[in-house]
């Protein structure tokens, strides 16, 4: 898995050459192109795609066929596969899709990229957020969206309604998601994957039907 070019260290992201330091810039730069995050993602994908199949079918309690989607997400690590199944009981066959930390919904964009990108725009000047949007390819249109998203469906999902109570003090709605950002601490990839993770219940499915926009 390699990241594009332009975010790896001293590549035209690296102001600092590739130092870390405690600047917003920096730390949404490190997490993209971490490798060992991006290993870890997979492997929590994994296990989460195996409890699944250890449960089985949801509908019928029968055992679950791999039948994983072929998946691409862009501008971030190459990855090939969403984990999903199929009941393989005849006449139920429905499909089960695990929770992932890797894939938002229906998105085109890994979900890390969704989290980090939607949370500059709050936390980096216009400039720099357009000079990090344009070296992951995502146009402004799609930013927007994403932006729009966490601000309106993201706030009245009935899943964030029953989540943000456990933040004390409650965390700003209208910055979102750098608010939760900051409240996860992500610049430690063990935190950032924490956000992940809590995120998770999200991107199933049926989930994701609630929240298209
Ligand atoms: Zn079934």
């Amino acid at each position: 898995m390699k990241p594009p070019q332009s975010l790896l260290c001293g590549g035209h992201f690296s102001p600092n050459g590739g130092v870390l330091t405690t600047s917003s810039e920096s730390w949404c730069q490190n997490q993209l192109a971490d490798q060992q995050l991006h290993q870890l993602l997979e492997k929590v994908d994994w296990d989460l795609a195996e409890q699944a199949h250890q449960q089985g079918c949801l509908f019928c309690g029968c055992k679950l066929h791999r039948a994983d989607y072929d998946r691409k997400p862009r501008g971030g690590p190459e990855w090939d596969y969403r984990y999903s199944f199929c009941c393989a009981q005849e006449g139920c066959r429905r499909r089960r899709t695990p929770e992932s930390v890797r894939f938002m919904g229906r998105r085109v964009y890994a979900g890390l990229i969704v989290v980090l990108v939607s949370a500059m725009v709050h936390g980096l000047k216009p400039e720099r957020v357009a000079r990090l949007r344009q070296a992951l390819g995502i146009d402004r249109r799609t930013l927007e969206r994403w932006h729009q998203w966490w601000l309106v469906t993201f706030v009245e999902s009935s899943f964030w309604r029953a989540a943000r109570a456990r933040f004390m003090p409650p965390l700003c709605q209208r910055t979102l998601p750098w608010s939760l950002c900051l409240s996860f601490q992500v610049e430690r990839r063990d935190r950032f994957l924490e956000l992940l993770k809590f995120l998770a219940p999200l991107t199933t499915p049926l989930a994701w039907q609630e929240l298209v926009m």
